[in-house]
């Protein structure tokens, strides 16, 4: 049992609707991992109207094509 392969948790995009699982890069911020990458997250941000800069620093976007 030294790589839990199966039991990660995964979500699927809004945007692109992919399904896209768990990263270590995200275990600090899962819970607000919303897209597969910066790129849905950018359409999904312009189409809501609001501007998504300054956040809290913190960069949680996916890596596009990945898997
Ligand atoms: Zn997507």
């Amino acid at each position: 049992m030294s790589k839990p392969e199966g039991f990660l948790p995964s979500r699927t995009c809004p945007v692109c609707e992919q399904t896209f699982t768990w990263k270590k890069k995200w275990s600090d911020c899962w819970h607000r991992v919303i897209y597969c990458g910066a790129d849905c997250r950018e359409k999904d941000s312009k189409a809501q109207g609001f501007e998504d800069h300054g956040s809290d620093g913190e960069n949680i976007d996916a890596e596009v094509g990945a898997g």
